[in-house]
């Protein structure tokens, strides 16, 4: 009896595709510039990638595959896929079809598992007719208009495939950051003379590198990269700002959290075996040290807002080795708001009250660096030394400007103001003559 069992499973075994593969998840972000298909396999497996025309399609054969779950389309972030099918050409191949909205360029590749995920397939479409840069590539400061504004790129942490840290009311980093990243280009835009760009805005990855790339090619004055730390202690509370440390991580718990904030490319899909590495590291190092010193500088005064609005983690600024932090020219630092794995905290990040606290916390920072060292030929640089005036009961801004003999037309550059109406209580910047 054992022994015919035996062959019966060998038969069923030898009928079966080798490598049989189960496709146990489907996911789809859009960003500016393309769109992401993700299929979680249970094992890595063969696959063949096609596209046909009249209409637009993608098609994926995987070998000896199944799927046992409905794939839905999330509309919001499906990009140029209008819509998913599969079916089974022949008994050994699962053949998935992505309906494209417009013909597109296709790079796909597989990843290796990592502790949220298993297997993945990736499959990348870039659209070919309607290119869309996103706004901060399309954003170059002039450097050479005079009076500029200083451009702060904002950078929220994690998106599409990476979550970040995960709370335990299920409260995503990802979201969170990104709700405080607009919040915080928003109090920084009310700023005269200062003016900010997201690296994303949506829910999207972008690998560790193109984030201060985009800052760069932006020529941003700063980048400053928004996160919610996590830690196995749930009594851990507090904001922590860090800089990249010059060798290494000043401290075992700076190490652990740059090992899980630099492990974001494994997950959000990005190889780390560009050969060009060390080179690269190495003339990075070099450019690094004014960059770095203005970087401690920025961070200090962050912290310090946050020291009088908020509660610190440490009261000290943080080094590790953040990935992120490491453009030659910008600098650079990274904010952790709040724990999301204290609960408390966790609430509050989801909190807008929350968040527009952080937000303006971190523009008071930001504001007091600029303002004690600014860029030459900046707004800030012109008009730090002049005078401010508070708008009391009755005034006229055509008033103001003939007290303070300074034309209307500079008033109004110098406070934002496009009409004239003023509000009482308001703080006026009088530009020097
Ligand atoms: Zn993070």
């Amino acid at each position: 009896m054992r022994q015919r069992i035996y062959i019966a499973v060998l038969l069923l075994l030898s009928s079966l595709p080798v490598l049989a593969a189960e496709v146990s998840g489907f996911r789809v972000w859009a960003d500016p510039v393309k769109t992401r298909a993700v299929l979680d396999l249970d094992r890595k497996t063969a696959y063949k990638l096609f596209t046909l025309q009249n209409p637009h399609r993608v098609v994926v054969d995987l070998e000896g595959s199944s799927i046992d779950i409905p794939v839905e389309l999330d509309e919001e972030h499906a990009g140029i896929i209008a819509s998913i099918r599969y079916g089974q050409p022949d008994n050994n191949t699962l053949r998935v079809v992505f309906d494209l909205t417009e013909s597109a360029e296709l790079k796909s590749f597989l990843l290796e598992p990592t502790a949220q995920y298993s297997h993945r397939l990736v499959i990348d479409l870039y659209s070919k007719s309607n290119r869309k840069t996103s706004s901060l590539v399309k954003h170059v400061t002039d450097i050479s208009k005079p009076n500029r504004d200083v451009v702060i790129a904002i950078d929220a942490g994690h998106g599409g495939e990476d979550p970040g840290a995960i709370g335990r009311n299920r409260t995503r980093e990802k979201d969170v950051v990104l709700r405080i990243a607009r919040e915080l280009k928003k109090s920084i835009d009310a700023e005269p003379g200062m003016q900010a760009v997201l690296t994303r805005d949506g829910d999207y990855y972008i690998p560790l590198r193109g984030r201060y790339e985009k800052a760069r090619k932006a020529r941003a004055d700063l980048f400053v990269s928004i996160h919610a730390d996590a830690f196995t202690k749930s009594s851990v509370v507090g904001s922590s700002v860090f800089v990249l440390s010059a060798r290494g991580a000043s401290s075992e718990f700076a190490r652990l959290l740059a090992d899980s904030e630099n492990a974001s490319d494994l997950v959000g899909g990005v190889t780390l075996n560009d050969k060009d590495d060390m080179l690269a590291s190495v003339l990075l190092d070099l450019s690094q040290s004014a960059t770095r010193e203005a970087s401690n500088k920025v961070a200090a005064d962050i912290l310090n807002a946050m020291k009088r609005t908020g509660t610190v983690h440490k009261p000290h600024v943080g080094r590790a080795n953040f990935m992120v932090l490491k453009s030659p020219d910008v600098p650079s630092v990274l904010v952790e708001t709040a724990f999301i794995s204290n609960p408390g905290e966790e609430k509050r990040l989801t909190e807008k009250e929350f968040q527009q606290r952080m937000a303006r916390t971190i523009t008071t920072g930001v504001r007091d660096y600029f303002y004690s060292s600014p860029p030459p030929g900046t707004w800030i640089a012109a008009n730090r030394d002049s005078k401010k005036y508070i708008v009391a009961r009755g005034d006229t801004l055509g008033g103001i400007a003939s007290r303070y003999s300074v034309s209307l037309s500079r008033l109004r550059s110098a406070n934002n103001i496009n009409g004239d109406v003023i509000h009482v209580g308001r703080e006026l910047v009088i530009p020097t003559s």
